[in-house]
C-alpha cells in the first residue's frame, strides 16, 4: 500500500506530469489550474515535469461561492 491518503494533481495540458499532491480529504474542486495562457488568473505555479508547462493555481475558499464568470 502506498499512497493511499492522497491523490495526485496531474497536469492539465497534458494529463501525465504530476504537478502536486493533496490530502485525501481535500475537495479537488476547490483547486483551479490555469494553463499559461491563464497565468494571469493564478497565484502559485508549479511546472510539469512532463511537459515543462508553467501551471498556475488558485486555492479558492470554501465560503467563496459566488463564483465570478470571467467568461471564456
Ligand atoms: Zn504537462
Amino acid at each position: 500500500m502506498k499512497d493511499k491518503e492522497s491523490r495526485t494533481i496531474y497536469c492539465p495540458l497534458c494529463h501525465r506530469g504530476r504537478i502536486l499532491d493533496a490530502a485525501s480529504q481535500t475537495n479537488p474542486a476547490h483547486l483551479r489550474l490555469f494553463g499559461p495562457r491563464q497565468a494571469a488568473k493564478a497565484e502559485w505555479f508549479a511546472k510539469c515535469p512532463k511537459c515543462g508547462s508553467q501551471i498556475g493555481m488558485i486555492f479558492q475558499k470554501e465560503r467563496n461561492t459566488e463564483q465570478q464568470q470571467t467568461g471564456v
